[in-house]
């Protein structure tokens, strides 16, 4: 377990959602499903997803008019899922502002592989190592040092690491943190975000974590 950056899979096949939901959340997502196209636009245009895994034969409405809609308002890095593997539909996906693309039967490690390199491509971060002063984030390991030394963080600490560093030297909202690190299924008691907040300050610096009081967090550079 380690990252909790948080993804939509919208994949009307239920055993096959059912397995992506499961290996997503085994690989420390979290992760939220949608069985239609119309859901799966609405809950991709009120949370703010870290990637969207989108399969394009839905009911309701096509994976290709969901990305249409979604890219109207919103730049969240979207990877197809589909059975369709001709080269118009590839040129049609891209086209339409998917950001990668990926034809069933697919490997789950190359599924993997693929979401954390838009992930980081989607927040900026064309490397899979964030330097902040002393402190070393490897998004490929998932591991975090501080003047070389390992330093052991839970799931959700890392999670905040990361997402701030992806942001280093910005704002980080309290929303956005909540958005990012719980997904629906997460219980109100373990989404306390100052305590995570604590417990890193106490791991890696009291310095490390900048109150911008009243707005949210931020990593200096
Ligand atoms: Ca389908």
């Amino acid at each position: 377990m380690g990252r909790r950056m948080r993804v939509l899979v919208v994949e009307d096949e239920p055993d096959l959602l059912d397995a992506l939901v499961q290996v997503l959340r085994e690989a420390g997502y979290a992760v939220d499903g949608a069985s239609d196209g119309r859901d799966g636009l609405f809950k991709a245009k009120v949370n703010e997803y870290d990637a969207i895994v989108l399969d394009l034969m839905l009911p309701g409405m096509s994976g290709w008019d969901l990305l249409g809609e979604l890219r109207r308002r919103k730049t969240t890095p979207v990877l197809i899922l589909t059975a369709r593997d001709t080269l118009p539909d590839r040129v049609r996906g891209l086209d339409a502002g998917a950001d990668d693309y990926l034809t069933k039967p697919f490997e789950l490690p190359e599924l993997l592989a693929r979401l954390r390199a838009l992930i980081r491509r989607g927040a900026g971060q064309a490397s899979g190592v964030i330097e902040i002063g002393e402190v070393v984030i490897d998004t490929a390991d998932r591991t975090v040092r501080k003047a070389g030394q390992l330093v052991s963080l839970t799931p959700r600490e890392y999670a905040l690491v990361e997402l701030l560093a992806m942001h280093k030297g910005k704002l980080v909202t309290r929303t956005m943190i909540y958005e990012h690190l719980f997904d629906e299924e997460s219980d109100t008691l373990s989404n306390l975000v100052d305590v995570h907040v604590a417990n890193v300050r106490k791991k890696l610096g009291k310095d490390f974590i900048t109150t911008r009081r009243g707005e949210g967090y931020q990593l200096h550079v």
